[in-house]
């Protein structure tokens, strides 16, 4: 380095300078997290900008997301001033390729001002074909065949490229038909999909000579970041425009290919070699990131995967703090658990914007969010809705709400037809008109015009049933448990199993949503009091300027980085998902995995793991064990604890040293008993862990009050029993057949 360097190469490392000044030939760059490939990326942008090797509009860069191009952007200008001679292609692959699109629009049978379509607009066309073609919609839903076509655009198939065994497979064998029906469908109505975006300029690509060589001189130089995940139609479209000139600069990282669920091949990696040859491959191995502690703790995960390209990875920051894995109890105490540790890190000066935590699924966030809105502590959700604002959650919302109070309108607008029960426009209309005539509630006028000859007999039937149905809900509600009748509407209104027909990931996740929202409504006493929780919720929007602690998934934290990182719920079922596990396969865990190797490098200086021993899913509760990437961190780089209440002394009030399964295990420290033993063990004897961990008590809650100690019970699962022990609203109880348990008191009835 030299003081004459221009400003956008000092600081950088001999590899990451190879990067930038390497323009001519292909180039790319293989390293871990943090180890400033992006940072590369910007200077090399900057640097042919600035030395004029290029005018910026014949440059090509594409980022992951929105967001990065924005900040790429920007870094760019403060390197070198404001923009020379126009912009460069800065952006997705998506805005790229729409961008080129309408360009050459009509050469695909489009205009340039064509639609993208979003996934609502997408999935009713495809409902439209799929009657069409008379194929059972609940064998092949939309979901299912707009999920199909997608995956083949992301393969670069055209509906010609489908290859006949896999055209069979799907709707009747008719896959490749009904794709063909579907984009002559898009071009009538001058629309394209999201992959089409693509996919359309990758057939121009081929088939015209001349739009691909318009392309290939122009763009002198491309770069890509995240390179490892690109999915094959990216790739070939890369390719075909780097063919003439070879300038092409591509940055990733094996380890942190999370995307193959949507099509991304870790596999281009490999092929880029092969298909440009002689290309500069640069390692960069100095970390700038995070500390050696959680360096080393991401590298032992990590080293558990196969087939890995492997890489090098060390850094010069201090030691700092080790990782701190923390046992709770359930996910409630998680919540309250991150909290006091936000806090405690916003006593000692950390900003709240140097916060993140993250989640493997979308349901999580919710713990999080309403124990933040209890304690007013402001906070974000980045990349997907609050819990409270997702489609699935409000329209679960708007039955509950119009049971709870049959003159909500708005709630009764919003699912009067939701799912689908055969409710045309004019049918809600004159629902409608009656309401405003007679001056009365929607779901009033709706049963008044049941009873006349207004509507066709399939309305009329569609919205008797409807009605019956939420007076039935409402009768219910005096009697039922809250939760319950919300799963129990869900289920008997359909909208449970329209999402289960889908057999999507993003249908899965609206599913668990759903659950975690009746698991939610098991805290509250009564439907209004949860119904008027969520209201404050929604409006706890907070001052916009003001530092929020973010809350996200892993997939959306790629690239990211934050000073202190929690990252919640590394339980066995949960992270690695059930879905990976059940899967069996290698593949699936070694991507979550991967996953777990994002997470802990989004880490600058501090990284908290918790899991809980309890979870509730469907209701019940689920006794879950530590995450088995928990156990394949290096013991040196972690703190152990485990915090459920004060539990270590009441869990030995409470067992005999004969029935202690680790009494031979030396506690101290207040870490849990179950913990140490179970490091190295937790998945060879889940049961006995958990069993002796459920003794130790979360407090706080108040429960019930025609309980007492050495009262009879009965419980569902365990039968008959003598409550031994009474915390709040759990309940220890000594079970005739079923031994010690701990239960909760909603799920236990007199005997
Ligand atoms: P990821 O794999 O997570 O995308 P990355 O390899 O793209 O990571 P960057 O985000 O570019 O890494 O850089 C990580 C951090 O290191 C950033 O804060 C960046 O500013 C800093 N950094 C990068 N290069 C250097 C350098 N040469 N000197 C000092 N800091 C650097
Ligand atoms: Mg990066």
């Amino acid at each position: 380095p030299s003081p004459a360097d221009p400003p956008y190469l000092q600081g950088l490392n001999a590899p990451q300078r190879e990067a930038v000044l390497t323009t001519e030939g292909p180039v790319l760059v293989l390293a871990g997290a943090g180890t400033g490939k992006t940072a590369a990326l910007t200077a090399r942008l900057a640097h042919l900008v600035a030395t004029r090797r290029a005018f910026p509009s014949e440059i090509l860069a594409v980022t992951f997301t929105n967001k990065a191009a924005r900040e790429m952007r920007e870094r760019v200008g403060r390197m070198i001033g404001p923009a020379v001679e126009g912009m460069p292609w800065l952006g997705t692959f998506h805005s790229i390729g729409a961008r080129m699109l309408r360009r050459h629009a009509e050469l695909v049978g489009l205009q340039s001002n064509f639609t993208i379509l979003d996934t609502d607009d997408q999935l009713r066309l495809m409902k439209q074909i799929i009657q069409a073609a008379g194929i059972d919609e609940k064998r092949w839903t939309a979901r299912a065949l707009a999920a199909l076509i997608d995956r083949w655009k992301n393969k670069g198939f055209t509906p010609k490229d489908v290859d006949a065994g896999e055209s069979e497979a799907f709707a009747n064998g008719k896959g490749a038909e009904i794709y063909a029906a579907y984009q002559d469908r898009l071009r009538a109505l001058n629309a394209c999909d999201f992959g089409d975006l693509l996919l359309h300029m990758l057939t121009l690509f081929r088939t015209d000579r001349e739009v691909l060589e318009q392309y290939q001189q122009r763009f002198r130089y491309i770069m890509v970041d995240e390179y490892q995940d690109t999915n094959t139609s990216q790739y070939l479209w890369l390719r075909l425009l780097a063919q003439t000139r070879k300038n092409i600069c591509c940055v990733g990282d094996d380890d942190q290919s999370i995307y193959s669920w949507r099509g991304a091949e870790v596999a281009n990696i490999l092929r880029f070699e092969r298909d440009f040859p002689g290309a500069a491959i640069i390692r960069l191995e100095q970390n700038y990131r995070s500390t050696p502690h959680i360096l080393a703790a991401a590298s032992g995960v990590i080293a558990q995967n196969g087939g890995r390209l492997g890489k090098t990875l060390w850094t010069q920051a201090d030691e700092g703090e080790k990782l701190r894995v923390i046992g709770v109890w359930d996910g409630p105490e998680e919540a309250r658990r991150v909290g006091d540790e936000i806090e405690g890190l916003e006593r000692q000066g950390v900003r709240a914007d140097d916060i993140a935590i993250l989640v493997r699924a979308q349901f999580q966030t919710r713990e999080f969010e309403d124990r933040f809105i209890q304690i007013g502590m402001p906070y974000r959700i980045v990349g997907g809705y609050r819990f409270y604002e997702r489609a699935e959650i409000r329209d679960a919302l708007a039955y509950l709400r119009l049971v709870n109070q049959p003159a909500d309108d708005l709630a009764f607008e919003r699912i009067v037809n939701v799912p689908k029960r055969g409710l045309g426009d004019k049918a809600v209309e004159k629902v409608h008109r009656l309401a405003r005539a007679e001056g009365v509630p929607l779901s009033l006028a709706a049963a008044r015009i049941v009873d006349s000859d207004e509507l066709t007999p399939q309305a009329r039937r569609a919205l008797g049933r409807f009605i019956g149905d939420l007076a039935r809900w409402r009768d219910l509600a005096t009697t039922m448990n809250h939760a319950d009748l919300a799963r129990q509407i869900l289920d008997e209104s359909g909208y449970t199993a329209v999402l289960q027909a889908e057999r999507s990931t993003e249908a899965s996740g609206r599913l668990e949503n759903l659950q975690e929202l009746a698991r939610a409504m098991e805290d509250y006493e009564t439907l209004g009091a949860f119904l008027e929780h969520v209201s404050l919720v929604m409006d706890n929007e907070g001052a916009q300027e003001e530092a929020k602690v973010t809350i996200m998934t892993i997939h959306a934290a790629k690239g990211l980085e934050f000073d202190t990182v929690f990252l919640a719920g590394w339980e066995d079922g949960l992270f690695p998902s059930q879905r990976s596990l059940d899967e069996g396969g290698l593949s699936a865990l070694e991507e979550e995995r991967r996953l777990a190797y994002v997470a802990i490098t989004r880490a600058r200086r501090r990284c908290y793991i918790l899991h809980a021993a309890n979870r509730r899913v469907y209701g019940q509760w689920t006794s879950s064990i530590p995450s088995r990437f928990i156990g394949e961190l290096p013991k040196e780089t972690t703190d152990v604890e485990t915090t459920m209440s004060g539990g270590a002394s009441l869990w030995r009030a409470n067992w005999s040293e004969r029935d202690d399964p680790f009494a031979n295990v030396a506690r101290g420290s207040g870490r849990g008993p179950g913990w140490q033993r179970a490091q190295g063990q937790f998945t060879r004897e889940p049961t006995r862990i958990v069993e002796a961990r459920q003794s130790a008590v979360s407090l706080g809650n108040k429960g019930r009050d025609d309980i007492s100690v050495g009262m009879r019970i009965f419980h569902q699962k365990f039968g008959y029993g003598r409550v031994t022990a009474i915390e709040g609203n759990k309940l220890e109880i000594d079970f005739e057949q079923a031994g010690a348990k701990r239960v909760l008191d909603s799920f236990v009835s007199l005997a």
